[in-house]
C-alpha cells in the first residue's frame, strides 16, 4: 500500500507540532495549525506514518491504494 493523500483536520489538530518534528517535508505549522505541505511526497511513507500514529488528537487522515 502506497499513500495516495495526505489530510489534516484543522478543527481537530491542537497545534502540538509533533508531525512536523516527525515528517518536517510533509507538515508545516501556520497560526497554530498543521498543515499538509506541496511537496509531502519528497517525505518518507515511514516518516508520515509515523507522524499519523505521533497525532494525539488523531486529526491526519492517509488514503492508501
Ligand atoms: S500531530 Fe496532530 S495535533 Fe499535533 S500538530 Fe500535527 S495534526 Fe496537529
Amino acid at each position: 500500500m502506497t499513500v495516495k493523500e495526505v489530510q489534516v483536520d484543522q478543527n481537530l489538530c491542537i497545534g502540538c507540532g509533533s508531525c512536523q518534528a516527525i515528517a518536517p517535508k510533509a507538515f508545516e505549522l501556520k497560526d497554530g495549525k498543521s498543515y499538509v505541505k506541496e511537496g509531502w511526497k519528497e517525505e518518507s511513507e515511514e516518516n508520515i506514518r509515523a507522524a499519523k500514529e505521533s497525532c494525539p488528537v488523531r486529526a491526519i487522515f492517509l488514503t492508501e491504494g
